[in-house]
């Protein structure tokens, strides 16, 4: 395997094994576990690639660009307040079927729902 594959291969696990959608800096703390030596240039390159591949999709949440595999179906993000992780939710919080009509004749396709918080880890730290 070329250190490139396997450069490739780790980065695309750590965006696989997550709990949600990563930041760069987290990309690369976690990828460092295995390789120790990896910098954020090759993280760049690899996510650009990986992108273009369609097996990641870059998402913004709360400002900030996040990674994550793509193919997960309908899902939304958990920002934790007090450890800042973005945890991937498949619970769906809100009742609004494709084809609804609001006033105005605005017609829904889709939604995107951001939910913030603290996350069950911080939660049992708190009390
Ligand atoms: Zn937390
Ligand atoms: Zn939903």
């Amino acid at each position: 395997m070329t250190r490139t594959t396997q450069q490739r291969e780790v980065i695309a696990m750590v965006i696989d094994e997550a709990e949600g959608p990563l930041t760069v800096p987290e990309i690369l703390s976690r990828a460092q576990q295995t390789l120790p030596r990896l910098g954020i240039a090759t993280v760049y390159r690899t996510l650009k690639l990986l992108t273009e591949q369609h097996q990641i999709q870059a998402v913004a949440v709360d400002g900030e660009s996040h990674y994550e595999r793509t193919g997960q179906g309908h899902h939304h993000h958990f920002a934790c307040g007090q450890c800042g992780r973005v945890f991937t939710l498949h619970i769906c919080p809100v009742d609004l079927p494709t084809g609804t009509v609001f006033a105005g004749g605005f017609e829904v396709e889709r939604h995107e729902v951001t939910l913030y918080g603290t996350c069950p880890d911080c939660r049992v730290q708190r009390n």
